[in-house]
């Protein structure tokens, strides 16, 4: 009996805790999912990429008051990703000797496509100084990479640019291992390709002849969509906001010569928890909404905005009903209580607006005015609706392994949350409806 009381006691202190979960734990808790070796980075695409999405919608059907849109919750789309060598249409000649693919050279995946020729020219480590007095232009140059068990993707492009720049055909290069690190387009209009040890030796004043093919492969993922709708009574014309993030990252990838998870803690999981706990909160006042909230996670962001393009081309409701659109993009690495807020300039009542809104944390804003920028509101402001976007700033960590969870500044995204909360309350909880601006 004593047993029984003392275990009731317990479990009712379990469910209040769990109710007074504070919103840095909640964060944490998705985040910490979110950024798990188990989703791998979640790259478009990928097992990770569904789990995410999976559990981004779950925690959306999960709520009072939130409908899920297009299928389910997800609005699946597909596109051309990466390029894949097509092996049986590449070759490397050199006078009449055949090299073989694989073994004696690789074209790499930033080549030009198609046929090229010219006479080898040896330019060292093909640095600027190195092409001084040389005549590359048409020719092949012969390039020395800093010896390494591992493709250096950034030494491999500074060079390729420079035989480029130079106005070489193509450009060989040899001391790094025959592999390629993923690419989705080339560098330019000249054909590149790893040779060994080797061969290199064999072809300096030689005349080579080159073909390099690519298939582009295509990726599938989805943007995850759903609804919070305001009253009738309050939203007789049907006004929308839109709130999104991006939830995916870069995946599985090579990093100084290993494979490891870039995790995307900050990119975008941080924005992906933000929106999330929003729509919470949105959810428990929709009684008092003036406009429906359509909140989105975009997939495949980190391809070139592939989600956001999609949703503002082939929008599940009426994009003529959306008033203005909020984007969450790295709310995760606060630093010096540093914001940016872009598209400002997108509203004519954009600077009024903000410079009305509380800042009680005493944030340092930095506001841009443009419409566009390498993030998700730019597809809608392109579309004609006003569009803004959070971000805090780059770290050193940004685009590497180490945007990791426990790197987090969870502080930092409670003052950001509630600041946006704040928008939110003035932009969907408000009858106020902005004017589009074009700001350039
Ligand atoms: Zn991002």
């Amino acid at each position: 009996m004593k047993k029984t009381v003392l275990l009731l006691c317990v479990s009712l202190l379990a469910v209040s805790a769990l109710q007074a979960q504070s919103l840095e734990e909640r964060f944490k808790k998705h985040l910490y999912t979110l950024a798990s070796d188990e989703f791998a980075g979640r790259e478009p695409g990928t097992r990770g990429d569904t789990l995410a999405a999976n559990y981004i919608r779950d925690f959306l059907a999960g709520l009072d008051g939130v409908q899920l849109l297009a299928n389910n919750g997800f609005q699946e789309f597909s596109y051309q990703a990466y390029r894949e060598l097509n092996a049986a249409q590449c070759a490397l000649k050199v006078g009449k000797r055949t090299l073989t693919y694989g073994k004696d050279y690789l074209p790499a995946l930033t080549s030009a496509t198609g046929t090229f020729q010219g006479e080898v020219v040896n330019v060292g480590e093909g640095k600027e100084d190195d092409y001084i007095g040389k005549d590359v232009k048409g020719k092949f140059v012969l390039v020395q990479l800093t010896p390494r068990s591992y493709t250096d993707g950034s030494e491999q492009r500074a060079r390729e640019r420079m035989a480029l720049k130079a106005g070489a055909a193509g450009i060989l290069m040899t001391g790094q291992p025959l592999s390629n690190l993923p690419a989705r387009w080339p560098t330019g209009s000249i054909a590149i390709f790893k040779v060994t040890p080797q061969v290199a030796k064999t072809l300096t004043g030689k005349s080579v002849e080159g073909s390099v093919a690519v298939n582009m492969l295509t990726e599938h993922t989805f943007n995850i969509v759903a609804k919070i709708a305001a009253p009738k009574a309050n939203n007789p014309q049907g006004d929308v906001m839109i709130l999104g993030a991006h939830y995916d990252h870069m995946g599985v990838g090579e990093y100084e010569g290993k494979t490891k998870i870039y995790y995307g803690a900050d990119d975008n999981a941080s924005g992906t928890v933000g929106v999330m706990e929003l729509a919470r909160a949105i959810s428990q006042r929709r009684a008092f909404l003036k406009k429906d909230v359509i909140i989105i996670l975009f997939g495949a962001e980190e391809r070139g905005l592939k989600g956001s393009k999609h949703y503002a081309a082939n929008p599940v409701e009426p994009l003529d009903k959306v008033k203005v659109m909020v984007n969450i993009d790295m709310m995760g690495r606060m630093d010096a209580k540093g914001l940016t807020i872009r598209g400002i300039g997108s509203a004519y009542e954009g600077v009024d607006l903000f410079a009305s809104l509380p800042n009680n944390d005493k944030l340092d804003l930095i506001w841009e005015f443009r419409g566009t920028g390498p993030t998700d509101y730019t597809p809608f402001y392109q579309k004609g609706i006003p569009a803004f976007s959070f971000g805090t700033r780059h770290h050193v960590d940004y685009h590497t392994p180490g945007d990791r969870a426990d790197r987090i500044n969870y502080e930092g995204m409670v003052m950001t949350y509630h600041y946006i909360e704040n928008l939110i309350n003035r932009l969907a909880f408000e009858p106020l409806n902005l004017t589009y601006r074009k700001t350039e």
